[in-house]
C-alpha cells in the first residue's frame, strides 16, 4: 500500500495537475484530479490549494471559484484576468496603468489597497473567431 504524502509534497500534486490540465480547475476538479496519487480527502486539496496560493504559484479565480498557476508570481503587479465565458479558459495578464490611475480616488476614501486583481469575462480569442457571423 501507497503511504499517504503530506502537506507539501500534496501541493506538489496539485500544482502539477493544475499545470497537466492547462486550464482553471475548481477543488473538486482538482480531487479528481490527484485521487490516484492516493488523495481523497476535499480538505487536503483546499489545504494543498491554499499553500500553493501563499507561495504565489497558484491563484484562485473569484469570480468562477477556480484556481490557475500564477503566470505572474510578484505579489506586487496588479493582475487582469480575461476569463472566457465559452471555453473557461482563464488569460492572466500584467495589469498596466488602469488601477494606478484609479489610486488617487482610492487614496481619496482612504481605503489601503492590500491586493489588485481585475476579472474581466467574455470571450477567448479562440471561441470569437469561431462565432458565425
Ligand atoms: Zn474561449
Amino acid at each position: 500500500m501507497r503511504r499517504p504524502v503530506q502537506g507539501p509534497a500534496n501541493a506538489e500534486l496539485v500544482l502539477e495537475a493544475l499545470k497537466v490540465s492547462g486550464k482553471p480547475m475548481t477543488a473538486y476538479e482538482a480531487l479528481e484530479a490527484v485521487r490516484k496519487e492516493g488523495i481523497r480527502s476535499p480538505l487536503t486539496v483546499y489545504r494543498a490549494l491554499s499553500l500553493l496560493i501563499e507561495s504565489k504559484k497558484v491563484r484562485r479565480v473569484q469570480s468562477i471559484g477556480a484556481y490557475i498557476v500564477c503566470k505572474y508570481p510578484t505579489p506586487d503587479v496588479a493582475i487582469v484576468l480575461a476569463i472566457c465565458d465559452d471555453c473557461g479558459s482563464v488569460e492572466e495578464l500584467p495589469e498596466d496603468g488602469a488601477l494606478s490611475s484609479l489610486k488617487q480616488e482610492i487614496d481619496q476614501i482612504g481605503f489601503h489597497v492590500e491586493q489588485s486583481i481585475i476579472e474581466v469575462k467574455g470571450r477567448c480569442g479562440a471561441c470569437f473567431s469561431e462565432t458565425p457571423t
